[in-house]
């Protein structure tokens, strides 16, 4: 498919309205959004969004819920670590993390 836009991509939807930063930040989103993920199951990158925090893999059909726009967000990745030390026996160790880009 051809590039219908030079620099705009998704956010040309709304035209000129709404202010040129905050259009250019959700087009950094959508462009995350939207692109292919790694699968959690199969590794390959197949990932796509089926819905809000649903992404399902092309390739295996490994469906599971993530963030609402990333399949992995901060805060799916601080859960995580607590579950790994609580099924490690430790007591976890919860540290309010700053959301930070992974
Ligand atoms: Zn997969």
């Amino acid at each position: 498919m051809s590039v219908r836009t030079k620099k705009v991509k998704s956010v040309g939807r709304f035209g000129t309205r709404y202010g040129v930063r905050i259009r250019r930040r959700i087009r950094e989103v959508e462009v995350r959004q939207k692109g292919w993920h790694e699968c959690p199951a199969c590794a390959a990158p197949r990932v796509k969004r089926a819905g809000t925090s649903v992404w399902e893999c092309r390739k295996c059909g490994h469906k599971f819920a993530g963030g609402a726009y990333y399949p992995r967000t901060p805060a799916y990745n601080a859960n995580e670590r607590v579950l790994q030390e609580v099924a490690a026996g430790k007591t976890p160790t919860i540290v309010p993390e700053t959301p930070v880009e992974e």
